[in-house]
């Protein structure tokens, strides 16, 4: 029995809504293998901003520095995407979340579950065994650079910065996780012009020869664009940058059929944060239809890597799998041969998940 403090920090839009399902599925896991689970809630985002002026309160930074996993929903309202102007915005608290707990890597496994092969844009036949973790730079790059305007405001610059420090970290923990996998791993730049780049590729270099049972091949984020569409199945670890993995993990959701599938981790120096990669999607916010199996996926991530809970986690994954092959779904990963008695709310998938556990 292992006794933990997870903190929920649900954030805006969606975020509230499946985080409470991915909470659910984390009681559940204690109640059957008998862990003492522990919560508390904070706030982070617009909805931070609304009641505190400050979209990561020192509050919610003390708590989560002072919990075991975080479970993580989503920031951001259209308020701010369309004001691009506004000083204080909810994603400032997500970036300052990553500074302040020194979570340097994201971790995205991108796994597509059979019963939703016809549920992505791609054809099946490519998309069938594919299997890729993603570890994007999370602290470095364009993101955290000198940014500014310059010529009356007419001409705008952000600095893209990387040192040899940040990058063998992330590579690092990339080598390790090939280790534990197919032992192939793809680090992606665009070494052939960005200096940042050269750099990465030095220092991933240098890790090789460390690691001579893993086999690196490198790649420009641009053919590796276009290989992840082209040839999936190819890629075990890919490994890169803060900026090309934001872009790359995205397109890369379409391997799993929907944004609403696919969880990740971010971690680092301290606690680890475990979250849907998809945001807080006013679009449907309010009505019950969010897929919440990105947040249960988040959960099954948050036992696996932060508590070391293989079996917990593992049974988690098997209930999704198990909902699914029981044909249910939401609206995002329905299609047209769903019968409309299988798409299930967010509330009533959680449900299904539960039972199954
Ligand atoms: P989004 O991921 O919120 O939504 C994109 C599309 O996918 C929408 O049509 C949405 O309805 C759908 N979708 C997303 N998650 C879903 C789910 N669980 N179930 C069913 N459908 C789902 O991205 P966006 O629309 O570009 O951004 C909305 C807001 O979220 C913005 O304010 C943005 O800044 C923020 N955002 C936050 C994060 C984060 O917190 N990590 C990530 C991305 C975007």
């Amino acid at each position: 029995m292992a006794q933990k403090k997870i903190l929920i920090v649900p954030g805006d839009g969606i975020g509230q809504e499946v985080t409470e399902v991915g909470k659910r599925v984390l009681d559940a896991i204690a109640a059957k293998f008998g862990h003492e689970f522990t919560y508390d809630e904070a706030l982070i985002g617009h909805v931070a901003i609304e009641a505190t002026g400050n979209p990561l309160p020192e509050e919610t930074l003390h708590k989560m520095k002072n919990s075991d996993a975080i479970l993580f929903g989503a920031v951001g309202h259209p308020k701010y995407d369309n004001d691009p102007s506004a000083k204080v915005r909810p994603e400032q608290g997500l970036l300052r979340m990553r500074k302040e707990l020194g979570l340097y890597a994201n971790l995205r496994p991108i796994k597509l579950f059979d019963e939703l092969l016809s549920a992505s844009s791609i054809k099946p036949e490519i998309l069938k065994g594919a299997d890729i973790l993603f570890f994007r730079e999370l602290t470095g790059d364009i993101y955290f650079g000198e940014k500014g305007r310059k010529n009356d405001g007419d001409t705008a610059y952000d600095v893209a910065e990387y040192s040899r420090y940040e990058v063998e970290r992330i590579g690092r923990k990339a080598f390790e996780a090939a280790r534990t996998r197919k032992k192939k791993l793809c680090s992606v730049d665009k070494a052939n012009v960005l200096e940042t780049s050269r750099l990465w590729r030095e220092e991933i270099q240098k890790l090789e020869k460390e690691y001579p049972d893993v086999q690196v091949e490198h790649q420009f984020v641009d053919a590796l664009a276009m290989m992840l569409i082209k040839d999936p199945k190819r890629f075990d670890v890919v490994v890169t940058t803060n900026l090309f993995g934001d872009i790359l993990t995205d397109e890369a959701s379409q391997i799993a059929g929907s944004m609403g599938m696919l969880a990740s981790a971010s971690i680092g120096d301290g606690t680890g944060v475990y979250e849907p990669i998809h945001g807080s999607a006013h679009d449907i916010t309010g009505k019950g239809v969010a897929n919440p199996l990105a947040s249960v996926l988040s959960a099954a991530l948050l036992l696996d890597i932060s508590f070391g809970m293989k079996a917990e986690s593992e049974l988690v994954i098997q209930a999704v799998d198990q909902v699914l092959k029981q044909g249910y779904r939401t609206r995002d990963i329905a299609d047209a041969n769903t019968p409309a008695a299988m798409i299930l709310g967010t509330e009533a998938m959680g449900t299904e998940v539960l039972k199954f556990i």
